[in-house]
């Protein structure tokens, strides 16, 4: 999976997604990163690539030129077009899901805003996916681009190390994941569930689902009837139960 980052902040991305995991992916070569400083791509000598906002008001607005030669530039070198995601408050919701579709692609393009946006003609022109991720502003586009990176990158095959995959976690199969535990067995006077020491597989993988559909309908009543809708034959397996 390649990633490219249109950004005015390449240092940002690149050392964010460099340590750890995403780092170790990079190093591997599973996931690529290509940071590319929209700046470079200013027509002017200053190297200028926002001005004041037409019809008035604070702050300023990246504009169309810019970010349309940095964009065309990198779909240039590509052997097909890319899917070009603007990262904006305006998007849909990111979710897992959205994350699984985005992991088929080979190249994906990411353009960062950052003061007021950008210009909306270029949005038009270039953009094919507008993803937030969370109804909340944040000043760039960058840290949004690196919650997607991260989230697709651990994803792809190979990434999370030798056997461990993605499939148990959060939101894979709708529902919330179980309670973990680890060493020591009593920690402050609280034990390990012990059905988990049991070594009885079957039965820890009943406890963990229910626990799953408990926790799930406690906390995220709109996931758990929604997978209720799908799976109606799992009625029955939270009833009674509490995740803690
Ligand atoms: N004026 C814009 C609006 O009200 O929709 C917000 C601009 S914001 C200050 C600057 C940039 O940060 C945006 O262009 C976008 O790239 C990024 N951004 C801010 N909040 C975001 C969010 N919740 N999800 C994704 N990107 C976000």
């Amino acid at each position: 999976m390649r990633f490219h980052v249109l950004t005015l902040f390449p240092e940002m991305i690149e050392q964010g997604l460099s340590t750890s995991i995403t780092g170790r992916a990079m190093q591997k070569g599973l996931v690529s990163l290509d940071a590319v400083n929209i700046r470079d791509y200013a027509d002017n000598k200053h190297r200028k690539v926002d001005d004041y906002t037409y019809g008035g008001g604070a702050g300023m607005l990246m504009q169309a030129q810019p970010v349309y030669d940095a964009c065309m530039s990198v779909q240039s070198r590509l052997d097909r077009p890319a899917r070009v995601v603007y990262m904006t408050p305006q998007g849909s919701i990111f979710t897992q899901q959205k994350a699984q579709e985005l992991a088929q692609e080979e190249d994906l393009i990411i353009l960062c805003g950052h003061y007021e946006g950008i210009d909306e003609r270029v949005l038009e022109e270039v953009v094919t996916d507008e993803i937030s991720i969370g109804d909340y502003v944040l000043t760039g586009g960058e840290l949004p681009a690196m919650v997607v990176i991260d989230t697709i990158s651990r994803l792809i095959p190979g990434v999370l190390g030798n056997g461990v995959s993605a499939d148990t976690d959060s939101f894979m199969n709708g529902l919330l994941e179980y309670p973990q535990y680890s060493r020591p067995e009593i920690w402050r006077g609280k034990q390990v569930p012990p059905i988990l020491l049991s070594g009885d597989h079957a039965k820890v993988d009943r406890w963990r689902k229910e626990q799953s559909l408990a926790r799930t309908r406690e906390r995220r009543p709109d996931l758990y009837r929604k997978y209720m809708e799908e799976h109606p034959e799992a009625e029955g397996g939270a009833k009674g139960k509490k995740s803690r």
